[in-house]
């Protein structure tokens, strides 16, 4: 399977070249990086520290999309609409790792997804998505009168989007257990006189800082004991790791959108 990696330089960018040489059936097929990067025309495996590959560093995502398969792409929320729109063109495989999406980029993304086979999720790591299988199951069966949950998260001091995806991703598990809308039942923030907390609200906390890769905790607070469901990412690699199973799995599938829980057969 023949992938793009936009966002070549980044450091999911680097990952995934060096993951993409180390795996059977897979080759990269173009490196693309933003006009005026200094990364723009280096060999894409010397910049991921892959050894030479041959392929140099671009900012042309058409012609890199052209004769691809798919593409990977942990970019920005507006880089990836536009990747989304030329993937659709193409008719190819777009795996989505960005995170701090809004609505009108998700509507962009699933109009190209009418065309192309989009995968996107907030997290790519089979440990995160089967917790947010657990914590489903978790927010059912504790009742929202007598348990609060609260979504706890750290990541490194370079992270411009908070809450995380992940930390979104399993708030929405927990809300889905619940039979409630996130958006409406979330708080994101607390500062000052706050009041007591509302029933049936889901918190959620952000720490940044260091160099840390991802820490989510889930908290199911009760009377007198608390549940806790927590994940530690200690490799980024893990996310490379799903990222190409995804584009993998996504390559004989119908034009759609697609997540991870349903690239691991988590989707009851
Ligand atoms: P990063 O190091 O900043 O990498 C992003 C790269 O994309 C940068 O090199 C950036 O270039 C490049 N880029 C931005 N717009 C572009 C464009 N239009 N064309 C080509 N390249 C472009 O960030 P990161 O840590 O790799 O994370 C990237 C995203 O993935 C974030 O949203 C993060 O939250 C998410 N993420 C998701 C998962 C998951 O499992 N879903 C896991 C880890 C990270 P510039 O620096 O020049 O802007």
């Amino acid at each position: 399977m023949k992938l793009v990696v936009v966002g070549a330089a980044g450091r999911m960018g680097r990952t995934l070249i060096n993951l993409i040489c180390q795996t059977d059936g897979v080759v990269l097929h173009a490196a693309v990086e933003r006009p005026g990067s200094p990364a723009l025309g280096r060999d894409a495996g010397e910049l991921a520290g892959a050894g030479t590959l041959g392929v140099a560093v671009t900012d042309d995502p058409l012609s890199a999309f052209l004769h691809a398969d798919g593409v990977i792409d942990f970019t920005s929320p507006a880089s990836t609409v536009e990747f989304a729109a030329l993937a659709a063109q193409a008719r190819i495989v777009h795996i989505i790792g960005t995170t701090g999406c809004l609505p009108e980029h998700e509507d962009k993304i699933d109009a190209a997804a009418r065309h192309a086979r989009v995968v996107k999720s907030g997290n790519m790591s089979l440990g995160v998505n089967l917790l947010s299988v657990l914590i489903k199951q978790a927010a059912k069966a504790l009742g929202a009168s007598d348990w609060d949950i609260e979504v706890l998260e750290m990541h490194h001091k370079h992270k411009v989007d908070a809450p995380s995806g992940t930390a979104l991703l399993l708030g929405q598990a927990a809300a889905d257990g619940r039979g409630i809308d996130l958006t409406s039942h979330s708080v994101r923030v607390r500062d000052g006189h706050t009041g007591p907390r509302e029933e049936g609200s889901i918190g959620f906390a952000t720490l940044r800082g260091g160099s840390v890769i991802g820490e989510h905790t889930v908290l199911f607070a009760s009377e007198g004991e608390t549940v806790t469901l927590s994940h530690s990412a200690t490799d980024r690699s893990l996310f490379a790791r799903g990222a190409l199973r995804a584009a993998v799995w996504a390559f004989g599938k119908k034009p759609g959108r697609y997540t991870m829980l349903d690239v691991l057969g988590l989707n009851s």
